[in-house]
């Protein structure tokens, strides 16, 4: 591609270079060079079509799919049955109970090629207050003197705390669930993880006390 190199007014060069075609500035006469110029995945080879990528948008979503797939294949299965927190599904983008999003699964038939939903245990986590917190937030957002809360005495601290843990068992119902990706739920049985064995030692221990 043609590239224009710009120079100042008194014909000083500037450093400075344009794409010929686009007109698009770049800081180095290779950049100015490769602009406009197709840019070829890196993984396929095929030219990509959207600028700034250097994978194209087919590439990338297989790339995306695998670390998918690869992610749901060392999570520990869990029949669903056995689970009864709350679970997500990342192709609906739902949490709700795992025998509910299966429903919604089976509800709507365009899954574009996979047959059943990855759907993973959560965990909660539940609204805390800390006593430290909540005074710093005070002074700071009451906009206090520097180092007021040195002022505070500590020991006030686990007092405030124990009505801080009071109100909240009171106010329990701002509960956020994280997906918890090392286990996933199942409907089929011939999917779930086996419990793991029980070391060796043990059987042998219990196969010896076995006959008392
Ligand atoms: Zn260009
Ligand atoms: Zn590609």
């Amino acid at each position: 591609m043609d590239v224009i190199e710009l120079f100042h007014k008194d014909g000083r060069p500037a450093k400075v270079w344009a794409c010929g075609a686009c007109r698009r500035v770049a800081r180095t006469e290779e950049d100015a060079h490769a602009c406009c110029q197709p840019v070829h995945c890196k993984t396929c080879g095929k030219e990509v079509e959207e600028r700034h990528w250097t994978v194209c948008r087919p590439c990338r979503a297989a790339d995306f799919e695998a670390r998918e797939q690869a992610k749901w294949n060392a999570a520990k299965k869990v029949h669903v049955a056995d689970y009864d927190g709350v679970a997500v599904c990342e192709e609906l983008e739902q949490f709700d109970d795992a025998a509910t999003l299966f429903e919604f699964w089976d509800d709507d038939p365009d899954h574009e090629g996979l047959e059943d939903p990855r759907i993973y245990a959560t965990r909660p986590t539940p609204l805390t207050l800390d006593a430290a917190d909540v005074l710093e937030d005070a002074l700071e957002r009451q906009e206090h003197y520097e180092d007021a809360a040195s002022d505070l005495d500590p020991k006030g601290y686990p007092l405030l705390q124990a009505y801080l843990d009071l109100w909240l068992e009171a106010h329990s119902s701002v509960v956020s669930y994280v997906p918890d990706y090392s286990v996933a739920i199942v409907r089929d049985r011939a999917l779930v993880t086996a419990p793991e064995k029980e070391p060796k030692e043990k059987e042998d221990l219990d196969a010896a006390r076995a006959p008392f």
